[in-house]
């Protein structure tokens, strides 16, 4: 037999959803997991409780204002880390094996970057960094031989149903992503004009933070993890599919040129994904209860809507044209989700911004970080302006 591999784990993102069954993973297989930094914006009270519990010996905190309220609240011994460049010396602790990223947005991205240049195998929850600049993460990580492991649960379905395939991409016909369809699968379109944020938050079959929650409602979501997929396995976007599971059941699928499809099911807990994604290549029991199967009723695939729901359309438009197009697409969404949160714009107006925004650009080349930054910069700056305009 061999050692049991115990993997010191970076967690960027600790205080949200991610962040949070995480150390519901860490807490399960302490045999298997020891995080040994923790990183997030604002919220103090519970970075220090989590600081507390695991015993890390170092935190970061994003918002510097706050520096010193946490500092009163960090057990002794604790080392702090501030700022964009805190959030960078957490990614690049000596020591740590894995970073995982669970930053909401594209904060993450550049701490991701900074961990694969240390050497760090990366955890990616953050789907949007993999959506701005899946090019040049990518890229890094293969010329520095570091692991990018998927925890969106989608791509983590996909990154377990190809492990062992010895056969290679030429072999693989589609990705199947599945969708729960969000909470207005079944709304005639004229009734989402009306949506309210307290309906949008409702999310069916899922716990979320609130900006991935209003993407599963309008399919910004699935877009989004169809340019994800596009990069984490190195597939065309013409052979990235969708199709909607009501009941998140299963997770995702591959299918095979011999038309063999395979999926991988489990109960609706991102603690499943995480937990692989951690333990990877191995497979250990933790806390976590298999399906069973006399509970499950049915399992229900049907067509996404896309005539309802153009994101589907959008992403493929930008996965398909590339450049800097999708960075357009993810920070104008990020704008819009924003604008809609605050109650400025209404539901529908979320994707005929972000149509907007990406109809005004003119695609550049995705080699490089700084180009990418500047268009991003340049689809948050456009779509605030038709907010604040009202031109939505
Ligand atoms: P949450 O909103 O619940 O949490 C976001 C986390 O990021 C918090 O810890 C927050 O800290 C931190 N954060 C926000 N901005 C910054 C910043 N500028 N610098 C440092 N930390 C920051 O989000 P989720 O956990 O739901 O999602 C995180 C990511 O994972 C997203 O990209 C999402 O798309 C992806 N994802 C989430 C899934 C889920 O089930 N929730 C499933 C698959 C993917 P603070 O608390 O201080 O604000």
């Amino acid at each position: 037999m061999g050692d049991v591999v115990r993997k010191k784990v970076v967690l960027l993102g600790s205080t949200g959803s991610i962040g949070c069954s995480t150390l519901e993973v860490a807490r399960q297989i302490p045999e298997r997991v020891e995080l040994v930094g923790l990183a997030a914006h604002s919220s103090v009270g519970k970075l220090a409780e989590q600081a507390r519990e695991t015993g890390v010996k170092h935190v970061a905190l994003a918002d510097a204002s706050k520096e010193s309220e946490l500092r009163t609240l960090l057990p002794e011994g604790v080392t702090l880390h501030v700022g964009e460049e805190g959030l960078i010396e957490l990614a690049t602790l000596t020591g740590a094996d894995v970073v995982l990223v669970a930053i909401v947005g594209t904060a993450g991205l550049e701490p991701a970057l900074a961990a694969i240049e240390a050497g760090k195998d990366l955890a990616v929850a953050s789907k949007e960094i993999l959506v701005m600049a899946g090019e040049i993460v990518t890229a890094a990580a293969e010329k520095r031989g570091v692991k990018i492991l998927p925890v969106d649960s989608e791509h983590n379905a996909i990154f377990q149903c190809l492990d062992g395939h010895r056969g290679g991409e030429k072999e693989v016909s589609r990705m199947i992503l599945t969708a729960s369809g969000g909470p207005f699968r079944t709304w005639p379109a004229e009734d989402l004009k009306a949506v309210t944020v307290e309906q949008a938050l409702k999310h069916p079959t899922w716990e979320m933070g609130r900006k991935i929650t209003i993407d599963s409602a309008t399919l910004f979501n699935k877009g989004l993890e169809m340019i994800e997929a596009r990069w984490l396995f190195g597939i065309g976007m013409d052979r990235i599919d969708v199709v909607v599971h009501p009941q998140s059941i299963v997770h995702s699928m591959v299918e095979f040129i011999d038309g063999s499809v395979l999926a991988q099911l489990s109960r609706t807990d991102m603690c499943f994904p995480i937990q692989y994604a951690l333990t990877w290549p191995d497979r250990v029991r933790g806390g976590l209860e298999p399906l069973d199967f006399s509970q499950l009723s049915r399992l229900e695939f049907e067509e996404p809507r896309g005539e309802v729901f153009p994101a589907l359309d959008l992403a493929r438009r930008a996965g398909l044209e590339g450049g800097t197009l999708p960075a357009v697409f993810n920070a104008a969404n990020e704008v819009a989700v924003d604008a809609f949160l605050e109650r400025k714009i209404g539901f529908t107006e979320i994707w005929s911004l972000v149509g907007e925004v990406m109809e005004s650009h003119e695609v550049a080349s995705a080699g490089e970080l700084k180009g990418l930054i500047e268009a991003d910069d340049w689809a948050r700056r456009t779509c605030a302006d038709l907010v604040g305009g009202g031109s939505a």
